[in-house]
């Protein structure tokens, strides 16, 4: 075979479809209004450094108002049957799938991320989620949790931003389908998603006060879930501020739920498939540029095939497109913002410095936005901090072992445990494997796949609770 490159020729997605205003407020009974302060601040493309939209900061007496409202709208919302509660949920998810495009192209401009991803993957989630959610709204009774288990009132939400609009439905499907009302807050560099959400809820007649977004930074979500009118608090985010809201919430009777960092392994033996491997490598680590709870950041590869492996893994990156996230064609996108890009750069600055050695994608970064090019590290050990550490970005640190007791030693040796892989033909082998890894999900031959009916959630530092599935019901059930 000869080494031909093919060009592509642009297939840029149109922005038409979507229709981004000036400024927006904050989403409170039912209404969009300015910040009782008046204060704003700017959402930014990652990808070009325009600036989208400004967004109003919420502050102590917007979160007084927001509490309010979800309260005074619990009593009926919480006293529907579940019968009515799943028609606006389902009404949500038909909406969803109507506006699909439009809030694709609308997260690709705000994430950064590809619009394969956000049309291909995020979305289609997002309104499952729903769909799936819905459909417990009357079933509560049959869920295991006992005969008529009551929802817990207002929940503070709070949500990172690598998958805005998939995190909001995470939090806000279970909520709503088990009859609580719900303050959320997105986070500050992806706001926008959350706020067309807003414009879906008015769309479904979701009755007002019982879904209210506020936007804001860290010192947003700080009051939010320390407000002694929210009676569950549920987080996705760092480990670091994970910790700081279990500290607030210590000693209240809100009820918690963190899903937090990870620094999953990913783990090859030697009778794996390599090519399937490979992708399931690119996709652990690269899919939405490595900021990924769960990304397959460690690879653990049998020393006997490290050689082989390397070298499928390099050819096969130095194919991937990195750029223009708007185009079909495009792989790996934009890193989410300034403050991302130089937390991945020093990481991958430690990795060289601590003595690993370092390699990425061939591949032109463009000149204005946030870009980092997919890389690996070999020669990774154990103590380096690539391999300690979560970089939440498009780095690999590849490590070694022989046996299986190995594999299973390193890939427990972190504070983490959200997610890990397994890729081998022996069923027997991941099984054995499978119980002895300390981690929330397991994958088998495939990694980074997710469903509704499937919870999710970590161990040790990763946090506790779990979404998806009839467990994410008991998050918000008092049972
Ligand atoms: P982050 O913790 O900095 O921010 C997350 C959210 O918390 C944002 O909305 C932010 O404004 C808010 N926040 C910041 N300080 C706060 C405080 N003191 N009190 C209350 N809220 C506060 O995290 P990030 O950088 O936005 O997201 C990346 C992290 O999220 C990674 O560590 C990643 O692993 C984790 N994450 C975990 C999961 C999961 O399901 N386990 C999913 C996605 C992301």
């Amino acid at each position: 075979m000869t080494d031909q490159i093919f060009e592509y020729a642009p297939a840029p997605e149109s922005r038409a479809i979507v229709d981004i205003a000036p400024s927006y407020g904050l989403f409170i009974d039912g209404e969009f209004r300015e910040a009782a302060e008046g204060k704003v601040f700017k959402t930014v493309s990652p990808a070009t450094e325009e600036v989208l939209s400004e967004v109003a900061q919420a502050g102590t007496d917007d979160v007084e108002a927001a509490v309010r409202a979800a309260r005074a709208a619990f009593t009926g919302w919480s006293a529907l049957p579940g019968t009515e509660r799943a028609k606006y949920i389902f009404r949500i998810a038909r909406i969803l799938q109507e506006r699909a495009r439009e809030l694709a192209v609308l997260e690709t401009l705000d994430n950064g991320k590809p619009i394969r991803e956000t049309r291909d993957a995020d979305l289609p989630l997002v309104a499952a989620h729903f769909f799936y959610y819905a459909g417990w709204a009357d079933k509560l009774g049959h869920a295991g949790m006992g005969p008529n288990p009551k929802p817990l009132g207002v929940a503070g939400q709070v949500i990172p931003w690598n998958f805005p609009l998939l995190m909001l439905a995470w939090k806000i499907a279970p909520a709503l389908a088990t009859g609580n009302t719900v303050v959320l807050k997105p986070a500050e560099t992806t706001p926008l998603s959350a706020l067309f959400f807003a414009d879906v809820c008015r769309q479904a007649g979701l009755p007002k006060g019982v879904v209210n977004i506020l936007t804001g930074d860290g010192a947003t979500g700080a009051e939010l879930v320390a407000h002694p009118g929210i009676d569950k608090v549920a987080f996705t985010g760092s480990t670091a501020v994970g910790k700081a809201i279990a500290r607030t919430v210590a000693g209240t009777r809100k009820k918690l739920t963190l899903e937090l960092g990870g620094k999953g392994a990913n783990i090859v033996f030697d009778d794996a498939p390599i090519d399937q491997a490979v992708e399931g490598i690119v996709n652990g680590i690269y899919f939405n540029q490595g900021q990924v709870c769960c990304a397959g950041s460690r690879l653990l590869v049998q020393e006997s095939v490290e050689e082989e492996l390397l070298d499928s893994l390099k050819r096969r990156l130095a194919t991937l497109r990195v750029g223009d996230p708007m185009d079909k064609n495009t792989d790996v996108g934009a890193i989410n913002s300034a403050e991302q890009l130089a937390r991945i750069t020093a990481l991958a600055d430690s990795g060289e410095a601590e003595g690993a050695e370092r390699w990425s994608a061939p591949c032109e970064l463009p000149d204005s936005g946030y870009w980092f090019a997919p890389t690996l590290f070999t020669g990774v050990s154990q103590a380096h901090r690539i391999a300690r550490e979560e970089i939440f970005g498009p780095v690999l640190s590849v490590l070694t072992f022989r046996t299986p007791d190995e594999a299973v030693a390193k890939a427990n040796n972190t504070p983490y445990g959200l997610s890990a892989g397994i890729w081998t033909e022996k069923g027997s082998r991941i099984l054995a494997m499978a119980n002895k890894l300390r981690a929330g999900v397991v994958w088998a031959n495939t990694f980074n796949k997710f469903d509704p009916t499937s919870p999710f959630g970590g161990y040790q530092e990763s946090g506790f609770g779990r979404e998806g599935g009839r467990h994410g019901l008991e998050a918000y059930l008092d049972v």
